[in-house]
């Protein structure tokens, strides 16, 4: 989608009367809360299942009906919401469920064109090298396996169907696995991204990169509760030997982290040459939240393996503030009152352009 196209739209929006919107799932509560905290209008866009979620905590001034995440992209739905002067506030599903951003008129909040290089693993790849990050190795095919490796797939599916390996031919046996219990597709086993596994301390980052004030904020840190792997522990080791149990990563939830304080100059460091390159990959650059996915290794180096070019799910971890964004702030502050806020100050400085893509 050409820019030129969707900053006009924004020139003709009401600036006194922005709403905004999102789709009814992921981090919505979020981002609703928070545009509600700044004072917006909000739209939840959902479908018939979800619903309920949406109804029960009160934060959607107005639910629009979709038979499936893509109708977002319908020139009516997307005439609808710019009549109301909306900003689409991305996430997760967005990636997950409609892809391509291409479509799309109506402003998104962020950069769109860093979410593309979010879901290509290779060019994420180029981004975090380039930033000079530690990751780790990756291999090019199963049969290069030679130590012990996670294997993930493209696009955000919050850890389903991942699965340990140590050699070729446990990659084999075990795709084969995953691809009866259904938790995979076969042809995603040619996708697959091996990625050696790193042991350690897992944490999710989550930053927030300001163009009002030209900085990069700590909002928030988390881990994950996944299933299956979270509840291995809790069955003895010769009893997970016989049932022949395999580890899988699916995301059921997460959990709040404060970091060793030391620890913080990696990541902030890590985060601030993050936002620098994203300046030369994909103009403006980043915008908003984002988030490095790290593991600390024995020797408390952090290695990051991932990154989410827009508000993460852990991130409602700081709801209604972390320790981090109470410190930064002195008030509750969490991700999505963090971008309603952007928003709010971008319209009264009059640089919403900045802000959107
Ligand atoms: P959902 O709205 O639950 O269907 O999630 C949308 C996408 O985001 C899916 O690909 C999920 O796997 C992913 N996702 C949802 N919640 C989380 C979470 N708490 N942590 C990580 N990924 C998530
Ligand atoms: P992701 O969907 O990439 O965020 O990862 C899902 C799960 O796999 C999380 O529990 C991660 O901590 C774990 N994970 C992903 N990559 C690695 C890695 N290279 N080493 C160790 N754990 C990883």
């Amino acid at each position: 989608m050409d820019r030129s196209r969707i900053l006009e739209v924004i020139k003709q929006y009401d600036k006194d009367s922005i709403t905004i919107a999102t789709l009814g799932s992921h981090s919505a509560l979020n981002i609703l809360r928070g545009a509600k905290d700044e004072g917006f209008r909000t739209v939840c866009l959902c479908r018939e299942k979800e619903r309920i979620i949406y109804e029960s905590f009160g934060v959607a001034d107005e639910i629009l009906d979709l038979k499936d995440y893509p109708d977002l992209l319908k020139k009516s739905m997307q005439d609808e919401l710019i009549e109301k002067n909306a900003i689409i506030i991305p996430h997760g599903s967005f990636n997950a469920y409609i892809g391509k951003l291409d479509e799309l008129i109506v402003p998104v909040f962020g950069n769109r064109m860093l979410m593309a290089w979010e879901v290509d693993r290779e060019k994420q790849r180029k981004w975090l090298i380039n930033a000079g990050l530690t990751l780790p190795k990756t291999f090019d095919k199963p049969e290069d396996i030679d130590r012990l490796v996670i294997v993930k797939y493209p696009g955000a599916r919050g850890g389903m169907g991942y699965f340990l390996a140590s050699s070729p031919e446990e990659f084999y046996e075990k795709a084969k696995q995953m691809v009866e219990k259904g938790l995979i597709d076969a042809s995603e086993i040619e996708n697959a991204h091996i990625q050696e596994y790193i042991v350690g301390a897992n944490v999710y980052f989550s930053f927030f990169y300001s163009p009002v004030f030209g900085r990069v904020e700590l909002i928030a840190a988390d881990r994950r509760y996944e299933a299956s792997v979270d509840g291995l522990g809790r069955i003895p080791a010769d009893q997970q030997l016989r049932a022949g149990l395999m580890p899988t990563y699916t995301v059921i939830g997460n959990f709040p982290v404060v970091l060793r304080e030391s620890l913080l100059a990696q990541a902030i460091k890590a985060a601030r040459n993050v936002v620098e390159v994203s300046k030369q990959i994909a103009y403006p650059g980043m915008v908003g939240p984002f988030c490095l996915e790290a593991v600390f290794d024995e020797n408390a180096k952090m290695i990051v393996f991932e990154i989410s070019a827009r508000i993460v799910a852990g991130s409602s971890v700081g709801i209604p503030a972390s320790p981090y964004s109470y410190v930064l702030f002195g008030e509750p502050m969490y991700m999505g009152r963090r971008i309603a806020r952007e928003i709010r100050l971008a319209a009264e400085k009059n640089m919403l352009d900045e802000v959107i893509y």
